[in-house]
């Protein structure tokens, strides 16, 4: 991979406060990247400091090979896509996309072309004329987008671009914004603390906290192999079990846990050692369900109650009680009617999974 945005060491500090802590990050070009987390965590002052709104305190931003650490934001190769209350109420459509060109001083033939190039893009032609109080939410956002693209910047900022609209519509518009990023090939950078959003829109991501990354990977990674309890809590649900590492393999670990009861395997690739004490997490979805005990050889299998259950038509949720009290979540695909129809509340079942669809958390 070939970086085109390459960020070393970057600190921001607002007086004692550390806002970004000496992060390292390289994005490739075309990629669409999200920087994810909660409120805070310091992913907008990050984008800023891309964008050249604000000086970081120390490190360095190379774009495309230039060292922009210093420059002013309009002489870097990069626009910001502010939230859609930014576009002006005042302007009409056309002449809202086709501001920065004409503050430029573009001539008006080139700027009429490029304006009809992106109303094509975000599917607007018939909307040219409208001012932004007649459109939808979602229309208004595709404006900002395309104001924001007519500069050809190399790369383009999107903060929360799509916190402005209902469920619904940012759904559809996520997969809007991928097909764009597809055909024009310009890196991405957004920022997110909506984790569905990263997860669907994201060639990679990075999940923030207090400043810091902790960890940065395709959507897949993060989900499936969560390096930390940070990540693993935020990027959906997992179930976790205390357990001490009593064998080290080459690519995972065996531990004991007492709230499983069991002897656990799981996959780890940091550096662990025998006596260590860490966490098992494994997703709901991992896990079977069953009321005969499994047989399959090798597979984590534990005994266990049906504390609770729903329905939620194309899957069931159970939570079993197991002998240490322990309380772990199944998600069971209603794939087969009668699953659910022979599992009720306190029911002995057998819980159990795949020793890879484990991996171990350590911190
Ligand atoms: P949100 O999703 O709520 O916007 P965020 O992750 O984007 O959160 P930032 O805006 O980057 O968070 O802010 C990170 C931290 O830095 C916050 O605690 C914020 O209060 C602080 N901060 C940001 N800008 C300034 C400033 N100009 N002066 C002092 N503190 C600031």
């Amino acid at each position: 991979m070939k970086d085109f945005i390459h960020i070393k060491g970057i600190s921001k500090l607002f007086g004692d406060f550390v806002a970004v802590d000496n992060v390292d990050l390289e994005i490739a070009r075309g990629e669409l990247f999200s920087i994810l987390g909660g409120s805070g965590c310091g992913k907008t002052t990050l984008l800023r400091m891309l964008a050249g709104f604000e000086v970081p305190s120390s490190g360095t931003i190379e774009i495309d090979g230039t060292d922009v650490t210093h420059q002013a934001p309009y002489d870097r190769p990069v626009n910001m896509m502010f939230q859609s209350y930014a576009i002006f109420p005042h302007m009409d459509v056309a002449k809202n996309i086709a501001y920065g060109l004409r503050k430029e001083g573009v001539a008006k033939q080139e700027i009429d072309k490029r304006v009809g190039e992106m109303l094509e893009l975000v599917q607007l032609v018939d909307f040219r004329n409208r001012k932004p109080e007649q459109l939808s939410g979602g229309q208004r956002q595709r404006v900002a987008l395309a104001r924001a693209l007519i500069k050809q910047p190399k790369v383009l900022l999107l903060d929360e671009p799509l916190a402005a609209l209902d469920k619904k519509l940012r759904e559809q518009t996520q997969f809007e914004l991928m097909n764009i990023q597809d055909e024009l090939g310009i890196t991405f950078v957004v920022v997110t603390h909506d984790q569905e959003e990263a997860m669907t829109l994201s060639s990679r991501i990075a999940v923030m906290n207090e400043g810091r990354f902790k960890q940065v990977g395709t959507p897949k990674e993060i989900y499936e192999f969560p390096h930390n309890r940070f990540v693993a809590d935020f990027i959906g649900t997992i179930n976790t079990f205390e357990a001490v590492v009593t064998v080290v393999n080459e690519d995972g670990i065996e531990a004991y846990s007492d709230e499983a009861g069991e002897t656990l395997s799981a996959l780890g690739r940091q550096l662990i050692e025998v006596g260590q004490n860490i966490e098992v997490a494994v997703r709901p979805e991992k896990i079977f369900i069953s009321k005969e005990k499994p047989e399959e050889a090798g597979d984590v299998c534990i005994e266990g109650v049906v504390d609770d259950l729903g329905y939620l038509g194309n899957r069931s949720l159970y939570r079993v009680r197991l002998n240490s009290g322990k309380m772990v979540q199944v998600s069971s695909q209603n794939r087969r009617r009668s699953i659910t129809r022979f599992l009720e509340w306190e029911d002995k079942v057998w819980i159990s999974w795949r020793p890879r669809s484990a991996v171990v958390l350590l911190d």
